[in-house]
């Protein structure tokens, strides 16, 4: 299936120079989303995992039905101040200051198997720091799971430790 005609590119969003990749056109389209979740499900399947986790907030939306198909739970990681019980934080750097991401301490055991499911890999930050809050925590990050890869952002290389697979590149 052509899941590149399903993403809709809009010019200068959110800033100038931007080509931002709209993933609603895809998930609006009940073949297209369903087949994106399934190939998520499809690679993961024998990779014995017992958690997903999505960054805020599209990573949501990828991850959800990710977890609900192998039956496994969920995880959210989120922007500071959005989660309501005891969190840890990781902050990195972004081109002008920084960015910082939490995650309920309980959320994940230690020894546990987990999967990062999000929509897209641009420098690899958001992903980066996710992983550094589950492996606080003692989980292992056996993949990472993007629809979309900007190959040309080379996030793929801050990520080399770790399995990454994307179902469409640009
Ligand atoms: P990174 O941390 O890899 O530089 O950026 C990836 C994060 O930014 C992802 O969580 C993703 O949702 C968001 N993002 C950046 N650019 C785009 C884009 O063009 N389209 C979409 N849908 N998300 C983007």
């Amino acid at each position: 299936m052509d899941l590149k005609k399903a993403i809709r590119e809009i010019e200068n969003f959110p800033k100038e120079g931007i080509n931002f990749k709209d993933i609603t056109t895809l998930m609006q389209d009940g073949e297209t989303f369903k087949y994106t979740i399934d190939a998520f499900i499809n690679d993961l399947k024998d990779k014995n995992v017992d958690v997903i986790v999505g960054p805020e907030a599209r990573g949501f939306l990828m991850g959800t039905p990710v977890a609900y198909g192998l039956g496994i739970g969920f995880v959210p990681v989120r922007k500071p101040g959005k989660l309501p019980a005891e969190t840890i934080s990781y902050s990195y750097g972004l081109e002008y200051g920084s960015d910082t991401l939490q995650i309920h301490k309980d959320a994940i055991k230690p020894g546990q198997r987990v999967a990062i499911v999000d929509d897209l890999l641009a420098t690899g930050g958001t992903m980066e720091a996710a992983a550094k809050l589950i492996e606080k925590l003692g989980g292992e990050v056996v993949s990472m799971q993007f629809l979309i890869e900007l190959e040309f952002l080379n996030g793929r290389e801050k990520l080399s430790q770790y399995e990454v697979n994307s179902l469409i590149k640009y």
